[in-house]
């Protein structure tokens, strides 16, 4: 978006259903990072914040004639709002829409909640289920503790495997964040057994002033780490499962429209409305410093129009022109896109710099254009196919 162009209306809507987790994740950027906003706002969110919020996303979708928009039910543990809350809250989101506009409602959950009955209720909603964890076996998720520091996974594992067994239509898929301490091949193996339908691999958050762990300049642990998974999901030779990074980098390197937060230059589209009914930026944020998300907006007083002219937001939709110059003048900007808006930043400079993974998303992209120029030469050049 250039300036005096119009803003790019928002398509996904992350609602905090509740503002605090059953799980106390040792690594978490929530609340353990340097933002705590979480302490003093409400812990389930209150009926009127999701009645206001709904409304808003009706009027939002109806100013600009959405045909569909995406509402992700977030938290902390949006269970612990029960399931009837979230369902009542999705069917009142749906009603309000305009007609002929579609609302896809998923819920990011930790999974340790998830029970038959549970579950029965979101399907029946039309909600679909995205579960977090570090890996798909026990000793990939030693982080994931209770604040006793008992460990998820049991709890975790049960409410995949009911998932995948019961209710597989309303399994949106696993989302994983990149620990290049594992392996990479079994630990994309031991998701496949939990039989999701698409995994999101995401790098952890980081940047130029509070570096990701293992992280050292030059240096490529992540990108070395995703080109063994992507070696092994590329030469499956069958989709075993989508695994969205891969697919939105190999769609960018087509010259393909994409619609990521870690790669391209797509105005980014996704708002929060926090559990007192505050308008905020991406969660992701608040990895940098303290109060990065806030637009000082609510959705009492304010529709989420006018969070599409608060400065960070319209920086986000402004493409190559908001990067850093070393971004713009890179051979990879249309594919990289300067990568996670949050992992650009440094203290005192802002967001205008590359990513602090630019090595490691050099090597990333690099590898997979090799591959899709190898299957683009034919069978002799490749090993494997596209999936
Ligand atoms: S982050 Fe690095 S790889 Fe990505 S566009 Fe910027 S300079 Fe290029």
């Amino acid at each position: 978006m250039r300036p005096g162009e119009p803003a790019f209306p928002f398509r996904q809507f992350i609602v905090k259903m509740h503002g605090r987790c059953n799980l106390a994740c040792r690594y978490c950027y929530l609340y353990e990072g340097p933002d705590h906003g979480w302490r003093t706002r409400p812990a389930a969110t209150p009926p009127a914040v999701l009645e206001h919020t709904a409304r808003r996303i009706g009027e939002h979708a109806r100013t600009h004639g959405s045909t569909a928009l995406s509402l992700v039910l977030h938290g902390g543990e949006p269970l612990l709002a029960g399931a009837g809350t979230l369902a009542r809250f999705t069917d009142r989101v749906r009603h309000l829409a305009p007609d002929g506009c579609t609302v896809h409602a998923t819920v990011q959950t930790n999974a340790t909640l998830l029970t038959e009955r549970r579950l029965a209720v979101l399907a029946r909603h039309g909600i679909r289920v995205g579960i977090s964890l570090d890996g798909g076996l026990p000793e990939h998720n030693t982080l994931r503790t209770d604040r006793a520091g008992r460990p998820s996974w049991p709890a975790a594992t049960r409410g995949a495997r009911l998932i995948a067994a019961h209710h597989p239509r309303a399994y949106a898929g696993i989302l994983t964040v990149v620990d290049p301490a594992t392996d990479p091949v079994e630990l994309y193996e031991s998701l496949l057994a939990l039989r999701p339908p698409a995994l999101d691999l995401l790098l952890p958050h980081g940047n130029w002033t509070s570096p990701p762990l293992r992280w050292a300049a030059g240096a490529t642990p992540y990108g070395d780490w995703l080109c063994a998974v992507f070696d092994r999901w590329w030469g499956a030779g069958r989709r075993e499962t989508r695994v969205r990074l891969f697919e939105e980098c190999l769609a960018l390197l087509l010259g393909l429209p994409a619609a990521t937060e870690s790669l391209g230059l797509a105005p980014f589209d996704a708002v929060v409305v926090e559990t007192d009914g505050s308008i905020e930026q991406v969660d992701s944020l608040k990895s940098c410093y303290a109060g990065a998300a806030e637009t000082g907006l609510d959705v009492f007083r304010h529709g989420f129009d006018e969070a599409l002219g608060h400065p960070g937001i319209a920086a986000r939709q402004a493409g190559a022109a908001a990067l850093a110059a070393d971004c713009r003048a890179c051979p990879l900007l249309t594919v990289c896109g300067g990568g996670h808006y949050a992992h650009r930043y440094r203290a005192g400079q802002g967001f205008a710099n590359p990513s602090v993974y630019c090595a490691d998303l050099q090597r990333f992209i690099r590898h997979v254009a090799g591959r899709l120029a190898g299957a683009a030469a034919g069978p002799a050049a490749s090993e494997g196919g596209a999936p």
